[in-house]
């Protein structure tokens, strides 16, 4: 008889994935996970509070969220029956997985954002990724190579792309989403409201393409979770079948509904980050070793002589970044998150320290 040690009946795949590598801090200064730096504006969510204690908590929430669904679609000019909701646009991105990766190939860039390719590896989906070009952009022609390579999986184009920043030539998206025919093209939208740029139009206009939104960043939500994918009711209808019942909580479903009446605070503080992107941006402009790159997210890309010694000065000024200078084309990289103006203040001090 062979003894069991206690992982032996888990998948290989899973196996293999190292645990997920995020370390919380107690920073004061919290840029490393591309958050609003603002709270849900008090006003509201005592009125959240008030619609979630008039909920009742014994019963299950609505099966698939349509009351929400029905309110997005509303906000997004998008039909009920193209809009899925999950705890988060993560999520969704496990469930397209499995909608078109799982047996398939899951095709994306390199660096990209970890969950595409960390479902990949979990699920099992042969994962192709291709290398950005030297400035960042879309290796289109590669990528185009790649899709004739393989049978139809999943495609994640993020426009803006997340680590960097960058927003890709339209006509670059495009011809992408064009080449990609029967593959499933995921244009993940997460920061779109930072960059002014909107792919619906794209999407309503092929069947297998679905824009990728959420709550987190722009609208200052992320512990509620809840993202969302536009689509085609047809799409729809086959991802909705993965989602698991029941998935989006009562109070998070009466919190959002509150977010999707009153939505004017989003835009003002989009206004106040994207003025705050370049102030930080013309701030850093001229330090002698650190090169802050352009973007037109929530966030930019920090190249220091040596991240792991800018990580720490950093934290040790009270600021928590995210090291990504283990990604190929990212020596040196620290990602750092806009936030309030005084925080910015704090990062241009600290930056500014740095040889
Ligand atoms: C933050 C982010 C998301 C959103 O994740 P949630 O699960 O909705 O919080 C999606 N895609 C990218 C590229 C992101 O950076």
């Amino acid at each position: 008889m062979t003894i069991q040690t206690p992982v032996a009946g888990v998948r290989a795949a899973v196996r293999r994935v190292p645990a997920y590598p995020f370390i919380p801090t107690n920073e004061p200064i919290k840029l490393d996970q591309n958050e609003n730096p603002y709270d849900f504006p008090a006003e509201l969510k005592a009125e959240a509070l008030s619609r979630m204690a008039a909920r009742e908590w014994n019963r299950y929430p609505d099966l698939h969220a349509d009351e929400l669904r029905r309110r997005i679609g509303a906000f997004e000019g998008w039909p009920e029956d193209g809009v899925v909701v999950t705890p988060g646009s993560n999520v969704l991105i496990k469930l397209l997985t499995e909608l078109a990766g799982i047996g398939q190939t899951v095709l994306t860039v390199s660096p990209t954002f970890s969950v595409y390719t960390l479902e990949a590896q979990l699920l099992g989906a042969r994962l192709v990724e291709v290398p950005l070009q030297g400035d960042f952009s879309l290796p289109v022609e590669a990528l185009k190579a790649e899709l004739g390579r393989h049978e139809p999986g999943v495609l994640y184009i993020t426009q803006p792309h997340a680590p960097t920043g960058v927003v890709d030539a339209e006509a670059a998206v495009r011809e992408l989403t064009e080449a990609a025919g029967d593959w499933v093209v995921v244009l993940d939208e997460a920061y779109h409201q930072y960059s002014g740029t909107d792919y619906r139009d794209l999407v309503r206009a092929g069947e297998g393409r679905l824009s990728l939104r959420t709550f987190s960043k722009a609208w200052g939500l992320a512990g509620l979770r809840l993202g969302y994918a536009l689509t085609s009711p047809a799409l729809a209808t086959q991802l909705q079948k993965l989602v698991p019942a029941f998935n989006v909580n009562t109070l998070t479903q009466a919190a959002l509904e509150v977010a999707l009446e009153q939505p004017a605070y989003v835009q003002a503080r989009v206004q106040e980050a994207v003025q705050e992107r370049s102030r930080v941006l013309s701030a850093l402009a001229a330090h002698p070793t650190c090169q802050a790159l352009p973007s037109q997210a929530n966030f930019f890309l920090l190249r220091t002589p040596d991240a792991a010694a800018a990580y720490a000065h950093l934290r040790a000024r009270g600021i928590v970044t995210r090291r990504q200078d283990s990604f190929p084309g990212l020596s040196g990289c620290l990602r750092v998150a806009i936030g309030t103006p005084a925080e910015n203040d704090a990062l241009i001090a600290a930056v500014t320290e740095l040889r």
